[in-house]
């Protein structure tokens, strides 16, 4: 007899079953550990497990993007974030958890509310008719992964992410760095450009090389990610002219400086509509992050870069959301199913939190027939939302954390310093408008939750 069946008893779906269970919708939350099935990463039967680090990361609300997302979080009454504080560890300015008590804490306060129903099944197949959320995250069991695909087209269904690192485009030297595209095709201004000479070539070539890199975990080695996305320092090693006639080629591109076309290239492009993030074209890569920051910053142009992400490559089960999902996260071709959580593609603990509180809020005001209009993009919840559902390039579409350049700018000039706390700043107020706003229901309409 519930109302809306959730899949997925992880960090969005523990989140969106409490948000609708507190707004009085009844709940079955269905998760597969427990019955006997495992992920490859989880080690317990509990809810919200973490899988790796107990980090939720910065919990600074004036100048981080994440603390604001636990901010905005705690005011809409987070069951992620209020177990996160209660079993908070010390971690200087980051919010560290006790894992087992934190996600012993959502199993038990979960168990223990009347809305809901938590039962240890593996779901298979979507739903064909009733509210659903499916928040199955980056390892989604096998058959589910099938029947979405089936739903979304299996083009719009990844199982790897390859990520390029992503820059902010106010941290470029534009007195090195150009706009062009090669041989000016399109609009002729399409990419960022890097230039290199030989010698800053061969350096960064060796530095490739030498970078420490992170190992693979067992169960991801036979990746397929080989056949299309090779990781920049694989390329590397199979001959030292490799890139050049790869992600780094110099042809029909005409260094404003000199005239001439350069030895080697970088090419970033343009990764969100704003046109604050720009992708390194072709540089996904399993080097560490701190040997990434120092390697990038190498490539002329970019010494002072700032990087909304590092590059990676991991197993993760992700849908094309910014073309299959509408503004409240449910599925153009099957409106009854939302998507939550790190399979809408976005990344980390606190964000598919987030975006399972936003599923669980749009869900329980469908049911009572309410308008609630999604957050505004100038909050940190409203900024991920809209990347998900259609501010990002839908071709390089990627896992992403929450950061300001998912923001929309802060107009006029500002000292770098201030910006972040003018972003926060203006996120409080857009929020406070948000939920002063509360859903309203039709005057016509006598829809209650059934
Ligand atoms: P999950 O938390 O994974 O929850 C999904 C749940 O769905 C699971 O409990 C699973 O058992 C269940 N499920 C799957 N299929 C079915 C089915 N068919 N029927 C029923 N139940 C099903 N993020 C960070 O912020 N920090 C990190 O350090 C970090 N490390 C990571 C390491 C690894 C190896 C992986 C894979 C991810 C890591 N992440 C990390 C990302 C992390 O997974 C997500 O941030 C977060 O857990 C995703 O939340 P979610 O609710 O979307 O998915």
């Amino acid at each position: 007899n519930h109302q809306v069946h959730i899949v997925g008893g992880g960090l969005a779906g523990s989140e969106a079953a409490w948000q609708l269970a507190e707004a009085g919708v009844r709940v079955r939350l269905s998760e597969m550990r427990g019955s006997g099935e495992v992920t490859p990463a989880h080690q317990t039967d509990g809810l919200a497990e973490l899988v790796c680090s107990n980090s939720f990361r910065s919990d600074d609300a004036e100048s981080n993007a994440v603390g604001l997302l636990h901010a905005e979080m705690r005011s809409l009454g987070s069951i992620i974030m209020a177990q996160g504080d209660e079993h908070r560890v010390p971690a200087g300015s980051a919010l560290a958890v006790d894992r087992d008590g934190f996600s012993a804490g959502v199993t038990a306060r979960l168990a223990a509310h009347p809305n809901i129903e938590i039962v240890r099944e593996r779901i298979d197949t979507l739903p064909s008719e009733g509210l659903t959320i499916v928040a199955t995250g980056p390892l989604t069991a096998a058959t589910l992964a099938a029947s979405v695909a089936g739903a979304t087209g299996s083009d719009h269904l990844a199982f790897f992410d390859a990520i390029a690192p992503i820059v902010h485009r106010d941290s470029i030297d534009f007195d090195t760095a150009w706009f062009q595209s090669r041989w000016n095709k399109g609009d002729g201004k399409d990419y960022i450009n890097c230039p290199m000479d030989r010698d800053q070539y061969a350096a960064f070539h060796q530095g490739l090389l030498d970078g420490e890199k992170t190992e693979f975990k067992d169960w991801e080695r036979d990746t397929p990610y080989f056949e299309g996305c090779m990781p920049i320092e694989v390329m590397a090693e199979r001959g030292f002219d490799t890139l050049r006639f790869g992600p780094m080629k110099p042809v029909g591109l005409d260094d404003p400086r000199t005239g001439r076309w350069p030895h080697a290239v970088v090419q970033l492009r343009q990764d969100n509509k704003d046109g604050t993030l720009w992708n390194m074209v072709g540089f996904q890569t399993k080097l560490k992050h701190a040997e990434q920051v120092r390697l990038f910053r190498t490539i002329p142009g970019l010494e002072n870069a700032e990087f909304a992400r590092l590059g990676g490559l991991h197993r993760n089960t992700f849908i094309q959301s910014p073309i299959l999902l509408d503004r409240t996260l449910r599925l153009k071709s099957a409106p009854h199913i939302r998507f939550a959580g790190q399979i809408t593609g976005c990344e980390g603990y606190v964000e598919s939190a987030a975006i399972g509180l936003l599923a669980g809020r749009f869900a329980a005001a469908e049911l009572a027939r309410a308008d609630l209009p999604p957050p505004p993009r100038e909050t940190a919840l409203g900024a991920l939302l809209s990347h998900i559902t259609g501010e990002a390039e839908v071709e390089t579409y990627q896992p992403m954390n929450v950061n300001f350049g998912l923001f929309p700018p802060i107009p006029g000039r500002t000292r770098k310093a201030d910006r972040k706390k003018l972003y926060t700043a203006r996120a409080r107020e857009a929020l406070a408008g948000w939920t002063a706003n509360r859903p309203t229901r039709p005057a016509d309409s006598r829809a209650e939750p059934e």
